[in-house]
């Protein structure tokens, strides 16, 4: 039987996500959106058809769209010691309630770039069958990564290129939409060098043709400034973080603008994690514990002005960014997506829209799904989410989500969860 809903909000983003339509209305059939009309226009009936939400004095938008989390990991200042000594099904149980809390935030669609094959894709199922609730989960399972490399205590160690063609291959095989591979090492791994690449670029490169020969994306973790040029060289689709770490402990970064150009001339777009940044940042600010420095960059300290300083000129150079919290690292709750959006504007000088069609339309495109998800336009998934106040004056409104409606069904009203 079709399901039909109206969705009415005092501001609903227009499809362009450029400003919004007042006193308007979402016509929902079947999951998707058919039509957005002014609410004086609705048939005087229409009740009788439809459900009709009147959500009120709120502003109605796409749901978000987050291209980074590791699902199973617990965000808190001992999440390294929790995924190295948890059971698989400790990670099960915790991983159902951070998709929930993703989902309740706002954010209806979600990529998962590394965590066990063995909570990845059975919580996947779990979600699809109505189970558990949860975004739409685009997964990458375990990531790739060298022995002893970064996140190895829950990824498949593969060193030479024939291993990991063969990891790229049994990720596909496991059910992964994408490949995560780590080009450098990382700061959650005491044993992998952040400033030092795990893999040279033709590795990476015979890894995104696997990838691309199977239909898959593939991202890749990368702090240091030769992982940066590695996965230009190799074509990756999505560098994470994007950090420009000198490999020298001594000194700083290596920023090499010619680098950020031949970024942004093949069109790979960059999840620069700032929201996780920021989130930190505001903590140490509040009073709370410094983060603990990674040893190889504890000689040498870096600023996050420093790195927001090359990454602006990453932009200026035409680099495209989209939104990945990183959720699950210590710093990275579950719920903050929004985060994303409040880093931009803060850090690289995003006007609100700019923020507002990263997290959603340009971040739906990036990960292949413009045709999904990410607009309040006909034929898109009716995947909704509203705030109080208005995120085009202050992109903080974006934090508490009020409304969530996933593939029409809401999933929150009024600040009160339904799932
Ligand atoms: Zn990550």
């Amino acid at each position: 039987m079709p399901t039909s809903s109206v969705f009415k909000a005092r501001r609903i983003a227009r499809a362009d996500l450029t400003g919004w339509l007042s006193d308007h209305a979402v016509i929902v059939t079947d999951g998707r959106i058919e039509a957005v009309l002014p609410a004086a226009k609705l048939p005087s009936d229409v009740a009788k058809t439809r459900q009709v939400f009147d959500l009120g004095d709120v502003s109605l938008l796409p749901g978000l769209v987050d291209v980074h989390s590791h699902m199973h990991c617990s965000a808190t200042a001992d999440s390294y010691h929790l995924v190295t000594t948890e059971s698989v099904s400790q990670l099960l149980l915790r991983a159902s309630g951070n998709v929930r809390k993703v989902l309740l935030s706002g954010v209806t669609t979600l990529r998962d770039l590394g965590s066990r094959n063995e909570v990845a894709f059975p919580l996947r199922d779990a979600v699809r069958s109505g189970v558990v609730p949860g975004p739409r989960l685009l997964l990458a399972g375990t990531p790739i990564t060298t022995t002893a490399g970064h996140c190895y205590m829950f990824g498949t160690e593969a060193d030479t290129v024939e291993q990991v063609i063969t990891a790229v291959r049994h990720q596909k095989k496991l059910g992964a939409d994408c490949i995560k591979i780590m080009a450098t090492g990382g700061m959650f791994t005491p044993t992998a060098n952040p400033r030092s690449v795990q893999y040279p670029a033709s590795t990476l490169k015979a890894a995104t043709q696997e990838a691309e020969r199977l239909g898959m994306q593939i991202a890749a973790h990368t702090l240091s400034s030769q992982g940066v040029r590695n996965c230009a060289e190799a074509g990756i689709h999505h560098l994470i973080h994007a950090r420009w770490l000198h490999h020298d402990a001594r000194k700083g970064l290596d920023y090499d603008p010619a680098v950020s150009e031949r970024l942004a001339k093949n069109g790979q777009v960059v999840d620069v994690t700032f929201g996780h940044m920021l989130i930190g940042a505001e903590r140490e600010k509040a009073g709370g514990e410094p983060h603990k420095l990674h040893w190889s960059v504890a000689v040498t300290p870096v600023t996050n002005e420093d790195h927001i300083k090359v990454t602006r000129d990453m932009r200026e150079k035409g680099v495209k960014f989209i939104t990945g919290l990183d959720m699950g690292m210590s710093t990275a709750p579950f719920d903050h997506s929004a985060y994303n959006a409040k880093s931009f504007v803060e850090y690289l000088d995003y006007s609100t829209w700019e923020a507002i069609r990263a997290s959603t339309v340009d971040s739906a495109r990036a990960l292949g799904l413009g045709d999904v998800t990410g607009a309040l336009r006909p034929g898109l998934s009716a995947d909704l989410m509203s705030v109080r106040g208005d995120p085009a004056q202050d992109i903080t409104a974006l934090l508490n989500a009020v409304d969530v409606v996933l593939e029409g069904k809401p999933v929150k009203l009024g600040g009160r969860p339904l799932v």
